[in-house]
């Protein structure tokens, strides 16, 4: 199913997976989708090589078995730094032959061997994979790109990239809810009025939070910093002070209309749960 259907309808709840690298096998991760389906997600959506770890073959493979075995929608991500038009050409082929009529249109990070061929930003890819008949989403951030200092300057470039065909957008991450309020105020001031799913990450230590908001430069507000002292130096205690904020994150995101919320749920059935439980018990979801 089209995700512009999907989020034509109702308010979306969906997980993201990362493919297999290192010992994982495929039947593996189309398990974890599988534990992740219990909770009924409208999608799920699997990452193209994100953080450079080469794993962007498996991919389309793991989408087909969603799609196809667990009988669930897929959103396979392709970015485009590096890619030449028959590459994508031979992506959207292997997406279509799996039944996969969902995808996430990125640009990617720069890396050495990474330039740009065909494509430099994210809005080149989105019209040529609405040629093919995709339903298609795009990447936004609520506190600005990482390379994009001036955020009025970053939301004029997404406007660009909704124009030129983006069905859906998916959030960066982001802790302080009050960021992505502004920046749905922004987007609506802007014209900007494609629907906007929340991507949230539940962070599960004080390291992992470190890394992933170094990456993104998404912020740490100071209440979370202060549940993790809070937690100390247990690893069980981090994690749970993790999945309630984020728990109550995405409540206050349900009680405030979002257009959906997207959980990146690193591999992690139990996390997800997590996640569905609290918007079942805020009536986001159906028990
Ligand atoms: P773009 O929209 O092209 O923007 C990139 C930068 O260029 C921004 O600073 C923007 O302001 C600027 N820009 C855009 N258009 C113009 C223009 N016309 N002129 C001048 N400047 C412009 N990475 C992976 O490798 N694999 C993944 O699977 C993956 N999944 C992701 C999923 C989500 C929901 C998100 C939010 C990110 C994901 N990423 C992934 C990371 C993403 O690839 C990086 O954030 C990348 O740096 C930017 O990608 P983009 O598509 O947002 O780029």
């Amino acid at each position: 199913m089209k995700i512009s259907d999907i989020l034509a309808q109702r308010q979306s709840f969906s997980y993201e997976i990362f493919p297999p690298k290192g010992d994982m096998s495929v039947e593996q991760a189309e398990q974890v989708a599988t534990a992740l389906c219990e909770n009924h997600p409208d999608w799920i959506s699997v990452t193209f090589s994100a953080g450079g770890s080469g794993n962007s073959e498996r991919t389309a493979d793991i989408g087909r078995r969603i799609e196809r075995g667990v009988g669930t929608t897929a959103l396979a991500h392709l970015t485009c730094l590096g890619s030449s038009r028959s590459d994508v050409d031979a992506y959207v082929r292997r997406l279509q032959s799996a039944g996969i009529e969902n995808v996430l249109a990125l640009r990617g990070d720069h890396a050495p061997g990474r330039e740009a061929i065909d494509f430099t930003y994210a809005s080149d890819l989105v019209p040529y994979l609405k040629e093919s008949g995709l339903c298609v989403g795009g990447a936004c951030y609520p506190e600005g790109h990482v390379e994009c200092e001036d955020l009025d300057q970053d939301l004029e470039h997404l406007k660009i990239k909704v124009e030129s065909g983006v069905d859906f957008l998916v959030t960066q991450l982001f802790f302080d809810n009050e960021d992505f309020y502004r920046f749905r105020e922004r987007c609506d001031r802007k014209r900007i009025k494609v629907p906007i799913v929340c991507g949230i990450m539940p962070f599960t230590s004080i390291r992992q939070l470190q890394r992933m908001t170094f990456n993104c430069g998404a912020s740490i507000p100071a209440r979370v910093v202060k549940r993790l002292v809070a937690a100390g130096d247990d690893p069980i205690d981090q994690a749970a002070a993790g999945i309630r904020y984020a728990q109550e994150q995405i409540v206050d995101l349900a009680n405030n209309g979002v257009d959906g919320i997207h959980i990146y749920s690193m591999n992690r059935p139990e996390i997800g749960a997590a996640m569905h439980d609290a918007l079942v018990g805020c009536g986001y979801l159906p028990a």
